[in-house]
């Protein structure tokens, strides 16, 4: 038993406190130093010191921390606003402020849905998603997303959702199939779906561009997206698009899905928008979604305390200008290239590793028993988290998980290490990494 009173995500054990972040690393309360290869969870784009961000924060908290947006807007998100519209994919419009991932895809799904009802279409009130997806853990998200093992105890609860494959052609593309028929292929799953639940009854359809958590940095082959998009459009459907964990420059652009050539009606994002130092997500959205509202009930039936937070808002504006005029998405692609190099490099060879892949900082390992016939290990040897335990005795933070396949079996390991990475921090991570897959691999 522990004597900590915090809810951990473990009730048997207490994880180390971490008491400082310096750069790249966060040190303990015994002192260790830990290089964080993941930002956490895809996060931390600016490692854990970041002076600019710090003091925009100190700033914004002394002048004016929070005004309630029932009453008020602020000027660091009218801003950030802005600076996002700014850089976003072109008729993306208006920007709707959340507390985090979770929370932007509750909004995007709701926004979504009275969407629907201002253009007189109250018939549709479905959502079509992809299995082994991952949008979050409140019960709206968890229900579109498509983790079976996460959504299992709470299925009870959960609202009606439909599911397509993934775009995922390490494991399904044919032999002899090229990549684009495969695109194809699986995007024409989501008609096949829309001809079966009725197209008319069908709100949106929601995806990652990269898939992060459940499968570890699976982006679309080229093709798909447009290929969805063009559905989509054909039949009234919304294309939403969850970048909580590929936005914001993980990938090498700003948003995700400028690499796959596509304007998405609803973009959410988080982690890197607050880079975790507050705090924050965002339901993007184009001016026609936006305009309906406006010209229909002129409100959307939503909201909560926080949105809008006057200080989150200009820490996450102070993030996103480092990220653009900064410099740090185009880093971010430069050393997203070195670090997929040098994993490759490390590691293509290992016996136990299928398939390496993922677009910039965001970059993935599928773990194999056997590379020919791509068997993954037995579920029962847990080799994530046995991979994810060595790591950390050495000094790392990496972010490996398991039901890669379909929620049971497959072993993955994600990597999203901080954009400002040095090349020699870059030479630790490799090492690191390498060293722990070879004491659980061999
Ligand atoms: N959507 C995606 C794609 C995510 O990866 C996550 C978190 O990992 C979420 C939504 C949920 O975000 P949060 O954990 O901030 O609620």
């Amino acid at each position: 038993m522990t004597t900590s009173h915090v809810f951990h995500r473990s009730s048997i054990t207490t994880p180390p406190r971490a008491v400082r972040g310096e750069g790249c690393y966060i040190i303990d309360a015994a002192g260790k130093r830990y290089l964080d290869g993941s930002g956490g969870a895809a996060v931390s784009c600016l490692g854990h010191s970041d002076a600019d961000v710090i003091a925009a924060i100190k700033e914004q908290v002394s002048t004016l921390a929070f005004a309630h947006t029932g009453f008020f807007t602020n000027d660091p998100a009218e801003r950030l606003a802005a600076r996002l519209i700014d850089h976003a994919p072109e008729g993306i419009e208006k920007v709707y402020f959340v507390s985090g991932g979770s929370e932007a895809v509750e909004t995007a799904l709701k926004m979504a849905r009275q969407y629907v009802i201002e253009i007189g279409e109250p018939q549709r009130t479905r959502f079509i998603a992809r299995r082994q997806s991952y949008h979050g853990n409140t019960l709206g998200a968890l229900a579109a997303g498509g983790n079976a093992w996460r959504k299992e105890p709470f299925a009870p609860l959960l609202p009606e959702s439909h599911h397509i494959a993934p775009c995922a052609p390490y494991r399904d593309r044919a032999d002899g199939e090229s990549l684009e028929d495969y695109g194809r292929r699986v995007a024409d799953e989501l008609e096949t779906k829309l001809a079966e639940l009725g197209p008319e009854t069908v709100i949106g359809f929601i995806a990652e561009p990269v898939v992060g958590a459940t499968m570890g940095a699976v982006g679309a082959v080229p093709g798909y997206f447009k290929r969805v998009r063009e559905i989509c459009d054909r039949h009234g459907v919304l294309l939403i698009l969850d970048e909580v964990m590929c936005g914001m420059g993980r990938t090498g652009t700003l948003f995700a899905c400028e690499q796959d050539g596509v304007v998405p009606d609803i973009v959410t994002i988080a982690k890197g928008l607050g880079a975790g130092y507050v705090p924050i997500g965002a339901t993007l959205c184009t001016g026609k979604i936006h305009d309906a509202f406006a010209k229909g009930s002129g409100f959307f039936q939503h909201g909560h305390t926080y949105i809008g937070h006057a200080t989150s808002c200009a820490a996450a504006d102070a993030v996103v200008t480092k990220l653009t005029d900064g410099g740090l998405t185009a880093r971010a692609a430069e050393m997203g290239e070195k670090l997929e190099k040098a994993l490759k490099q490390a590691l293509s060879d290992h016996p136990h590793i299928g398939d390496i892949r993922g677009r910039g900082m965001f970059q993935g390992l599928e773990i194999v028993r056997d590379r020919d016939t791509k068997e993954p290990f037995d579920p029962s040897e847990t080799i994530h988290k046995k991979i994810k335990a060595a790591a950390f005795e050495a000094g790392l933070i990496c972010y490996p998980m398991g039901g890669t396949i379909d929620g049971r079996r497959g072993d993955h390991v994600l990597l999203a290490p901080p954009f400002i990475i040095s090349d020699t921090e870059l030479e630790e991570l490799i090492d690191k990494l390498d060293s722990a897959i070879r004491s659980v691999l061999g």
